[in-house]
């Protein structure tokens, strides 16, 4: 048995099959509340009482991807493509308010492997699956960073440890190693690059990430681990680049 209630009326006791009946005729009816319209195949249902159309008059730097059901929860979810080449959600049970980001349908739709959902880190497993942070422009990189820096509280004073990875486009994932040759060369450009920002008052000026584009600079008077690596990224990107373009062949004769 099931209890409905229609507008402001008292409940009403039905009984199973009739509430299957009744959601079968909801989802038959409802219409967009803003433009009253039925849903239909080319002007779906994208958030509750909203349309496809309604919603990107509303957020117009989107694009419409797809609508799935979501694994784990069951839940429809309608997915747009941001500015920034992130993927955001909507879910349809919910008010059509914000956009959800999802961190790996992004980089599904760009497809970059997956990193780990857990980590060792001192000696523990701790749950990072949305504690990544992404470097590098996930529109055009072919090499991703993957970044956790552990808030541990415990070693006040030093740097926080870090675990990162690179994700490449041709299906690589590999951890990264300051200390390894390849990476140590790129991470001492970075950190000239990094240094090149400094002002005659010890200040530096990393850049920042593209979807920050309000004040795409800031001053720290500490080189931070996180900028490091963000130019880092730049470096690995463009390290791939040189090594799979093709080169100039010189014809001898
Ligand atoms: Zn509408």
């Amino acid at each position: 048995m099931k209890e409905v209630k229609l507008n402001d009326q008292p409940a009403i006791c039905i009984t199973d099959e009739g509430y299957g009946a009744l959601l079968t005729l909801i989802k038959t009816y409802s219409v967009c509340r803003e433009c009253k319209s039925r849903y239909r195949e080319t002007n779906p249902e994208v958030a509750l009482n909203q349309c496809l159309e309604c919603f990107l008059r509303r957020n117009p730097s989107v694009r419409y991807i797809k609508t799935e059901v979501d694994e784990n929860s069951g839940e429809e979810l309608s997915l747009f493509l941001n500015p920034h080449g992130y993927i955001e959600y909507t879910r349809h049970s919910d008010e059509p308010l914000w956009l959800h980001r999802s961190i790996t349908r992004t980089l599904e739709y760009w497809h970059f492997p997956l990193p780990p959902k857990t980590i060792s880190i001192q000696e523990r497993e701790v749950n990072v699956e949305k504690l990544w942070h992404i470097f590098g422009d996930i529109q055009t990189a072919n090499v991703l960073v993957f970044y956790y820096e552990h808030y541990d509280g415990a070693s006040l004073g030093k740097p926080y440890p870090v675990v990162a990875y690179l994700t490449y486009k041709d299906g690589r994932f590999i951890l990264v190693d300051e200390n390894q040759e390849d990476m140590q060369a790129m991470f001492k450009k970075a950190r000239e690059k990094l240094e090149a920002t400094k002002d005659d008052r010890g200040n530096y000026h990393p850049k920042k990430p593209r979807e920050w584009h309000r004040n795409r600079y800031y001053a720290t008077s500490v080189m931070r681990n996180e900028d490091m690596y963000r130019y880092f990224a730049d470096e690995v990107n463009e390290a791939y680049t040189q090594a799979t373009s093709p080169t100039l062949e010189i014809d001898p004769s």
